[in-house]
């Protein structure tokens, strides 16, 4: 599969490359929460080549890349954003590959399909994280985490894309995680290596089953239309400190607290983005009123 030349709308300053790039492509449909304006530009390269060539023409031209993964984390202004967002979707961005103890991902690869992979061929430290939505990439930048385990943890080494196109293997040691957040942020993440124990395939199976009910259970079902609000401080989670706080029946149009699960913003269709933004606002000022503890958010608004 390759890309045509000259195959992005006229004007538009990759319109040498050999990338299809959509202008004013909207983002809500490609992101969980399905609200905000579109990017500038927009591309789904099919290479790490023609990846290459978007990165480093950003770089040279001054103009600013994202890279979009599965979109559960992000909040995209109303007012669109100016900037190329790329979205590594491409099979070359999503194989899992799996060798001895140790398997290769690609960040546009789906984290559940990296934790069923592993699953099946009997190698176990990633189950706990299978329920949680979005790509191996979001998963990294943002160390994402459950019951005790985090992405970070099993990581053996990520290659990343420079600015001038160019990649680079870090190895563990080089690359901080902590709390929601790694020092990959702010980096194109491109694949990684992720080092694991050899378990029973038919033990881990019944594990990743029951920890996927569990994430499940915990999480607003009936509607993709949602985000997670914000961190979980130390020693207790966001959720009790909102229904604490009285919080669990706020709503600011069309945006709602996910009752049931009260660390969750839910959004109607057409709900602009600074429903979800004010809401967040807002509960995060109840919170810190009436219980004295600062909540971070752990959406990212572009
Ligand atoms: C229902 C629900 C349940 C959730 N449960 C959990 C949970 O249990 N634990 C948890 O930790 N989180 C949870 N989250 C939050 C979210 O799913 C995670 O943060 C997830 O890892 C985000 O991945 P994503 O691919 O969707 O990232 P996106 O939302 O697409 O992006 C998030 C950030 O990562 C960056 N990014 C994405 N891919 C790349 C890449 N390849 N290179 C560089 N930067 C990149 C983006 O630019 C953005 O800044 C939940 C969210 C929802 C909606």
């Amino acid at each position: 599969m390759t890309d045509q030349p000259h195959s992005s709308p006229a004007g538009s300053p990759f319109d040498d490359l050999a990338v299809t790039v959509q202008l004013a492509e909207p983002l809500a449909k490609h992101t969980w929460l399905g609200v905000g304006g579109v990017a500038q530009y927009f591309c789904e390269p099919v290479s790490a080549e023609s990846l290459s060539a978007v990165v480093s023409r950003c770089n040279e031209m001054g103009i600013k890349l994202r890279v979009i993964g599965g979109g559960s984390n992000v909040l995209v202004p109303s007012d669109g954003i100016e900037a190329m967002v790329v979205r590594l979707s491409a099979p070359p961005f999503c194989g899992v590959e799996v060798d001895g103890q140790s398997v290769r991902v690609g960040a546009g690869a789906k984290l559940v399909h990296l934790v069923s992979a592993a699953v099946q061929v009997g190698l176990s430290g990633l189950e706990d994280l299978v329920g949680i939505p979005g790509t191996v990439g979001g998963g990294l930048v943002g160390n994402a985490a459950a019951h005790g385990c985090n992405l970070g943890q099993r990581v053996h080494s990520v290659t990343v894309m420079l600015p001038d196109g160019s990649t680079e293997d870090r190895l563990r040691d080089d690359i901080a995680f902590a709390s929601s957040w790694s020092s990959l942020d702010g980096a194109i993440v491109l694949s990684a290596r992720f080092d694991l124990d050899e378990d029973d395939p038919e033990r881990l199976t019944k594990r990743m089953q029951k920890q996927w009910i569990v994430e499940r259970s915990e999480q607003p079902s009936g509607t993709r239309s949602v985000a997670m609000m914000f961190k979980d401080p130390v020693g207790t989670t966001a959720e009790s400190l909102i229904a604490q706080a009285g919080c669990r029946d706020l709503c600011i149009g069309g945006a709602s607290i996910y009752p049931s699960c009260a660390n969750y913003v839910v959004t109607e269709v057409g709900c602009p983005s600074s429903d979800v933004q004010e809401l967040v606002e807002k509960v995060r000022g109840i919170v810190r009123e009436k219980l004295g503890v600062e909540l971070a958010p752990r959406i990212r608004v572009w």
